[in-house]
């Protein structure tokens, strides 16, 4: 997966391009510097002086606020692009030029790096903060939509406890799922468990089985059956607590002490295994476990949000963009896809992504892909926007590969829109070129 980090700072122009002229002493030479190297190459080729082939400035992009970048170079350290701008707002720069005062400006490090290999990324960061003696504070390259979703204040996750996260990964597996689910169910009776389970479940059913105990999903207890007429007569805790009220005067009905009937052993649901299973919770624990992996801020995960009455989403800001999830326990088909797109039509993210724990049908599909293609349609600008199709995870143990796919696709997004303001500044524009050729036609 890779990571995309953008901090940024302020301080006196001045000082600011003073301290730049030292970066490249005070990088090692693991650092190669890649716009300097590529300006140089073009001004041999063309036969134009360095000093001549400062670039024209580029539009101000509005990734930071409107900013002319005064200085940018890009560092390459092996796998990490380590990038250091330093750029004036468009306002400040004609002000300073009217008032010819002291100008404030901005330096802005970003690092772009896989998230197994960052140690180079934080060395740099820190690196620049020692040089430019600045606090550098990271920001997300938030979309729009982003910004208005965290004005309209939405509640924040509860942060569940170890225990439960535990019991809901337990849930995540298919056959502990289904035990769980049969137990909730039923009489609960090892015997009419194994049943149920068929001759394939009944050989994994012991550790199942304790996979469940162990996550307090479920708890053992003694059924009691009648041996006159078959019917479970009590259920107990344990074989002790049975002997115990049957020497205290517990009776079958048929008169016998209830100690002497037929014992069974059973399962039953325990209160957090009722609570994980209701509504699927176990997939929104699994979900925001696996958000903080990525390293999604909990202050930017929002789950079980109560849109427009009953309609419940999940969202969270992942890199600066508004993802809205679909979880479902079971199949995905047509009319969940279009009460998923009500939902997509009232949160309005930026990506969304359905998971599921079985397959997404054809026909929910079929029906995205129209959707796609009439909105693509719709759409006179030369690209697309590719978030209009939901990203589909089939399977609970393919969320964690899908989810860092997705961050790196915002990643890629953030870095480009970063980089293309960067990235001039390694090329001529045709007004440099040609003042090469006049001032040489007239030397
Ligand atoms: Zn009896």
């Amino acid at each position: 997966m890779l990571r995309f980090n953008l901090y940024s700072s302020a301080g006196a122009l001045g000082e600011l391009l003073a301290t730049y002229d030292k970066v490249g002493e005070h990088l090692d030479e693991s650092y190669i510097s890649i716009l300097e190297a590529a300006r140089n190459t073009q001004s041999k080729l063309l036969g134009i002086e360095l000093a001549e082939m400062e670039s024209d400035r580029m539009d101000p992009q509005p990734v930071c606020g409107p900013v002319r970048i005064v200085k940018a170079e890009l560092f390459r350290n092996a796998s990490t692009l380590c990038g250091l701008v330093i750029g004036v707002s468009e306002t400040a720069y004609r002000m300073a030029v009217i008032q010819e005062t002291g100008q404030r400006g901005t330096l802005r490090v970003f690092t772009l790096a896989d998230s197994q290999d960052e140690r180079t990324a934080a060395d740099f960061v820190e690196s620049m903060q020692d040089l430019f003696k600045v606090s550098l504070n990271s920001r997300d390259v938030m979309s729009d939509r982003a910004r208005s979703l965290i004005g309209e204040g939405l509640a924040q996750i509860v942060v569940a406890e170890q225990a439960e996260h535990a019991a809901a990964r337990t849930l995540a597996g298919k056959d502990a799922r289904e035990l769980a689910v049969a137990i909730k169910s039923g009489s609960g009776l090892l015997v009419d468990l194994a049943k149920q389970m068929g001759s394939d479940g009944q050989a994994g059913l012991p550790s199942v089985r304790e996979r469940l105990l162990e996550s307090d999903l479920v708890v053992g207890e003694t059924v009691v059956l009648c041996g006159k007429t078959g019917q479970a007569i009590s259920r107990v805790r344990s074989r002790s607590t049975l002997d115990a009220m049957a020497d205290a005067g517990l009776r079958c009905s048929c008169g016998k002490p209830a100690n002497e009937e037929k014992i069974e052993e059973a399962l039953s649901i325990t209160e957090l295994g009722r609570d994980l299973l209701d509504k699927s919770r176990w997939m929104t624990l699994v979900l925001i476990e696996e958000l903080l992996h990525i390293g999604v801020s909990p202050d930017h995960i929002f789950v079980e949000q109560q849109f427009d009455g009953d309609e419940i989403a999940c969202i969270a800001i992942i890199s600066g963009d508004v993802v809205l999830f679909e979880l479902r326990d079971g199949r995905f088909s047509l009319g969940h896809a279009h009460s998923f797109n009500a939902k997509i039509g009232i949160v309005q993210p930026d990506y969304s992504m359905v998971v599921t724990t079985e397959k997404i049908g054809n026909d929910a599909k079929i029906h995205f892909d129209r959707r796609r293609q009439a909105v693509r349609k719709n759409m006179p600008r030369p690209y697309v926007d590719e978030s209009v199709e939901p990203l589909f995870v089939e399977g609970i143990s393919n969320l964690r590969a899908g989810l860092e796919d997705l961050v790196t696709n915002l990643v890629t997004k953030d870095a480009r829109r970063v980089l293309s303001e960067v990235l001039p500044l390694a090329g001529i524009t045709p007004g440099t070129l040609l003042r090469g050729w006049t001032t040489r036609s007239h030397g």
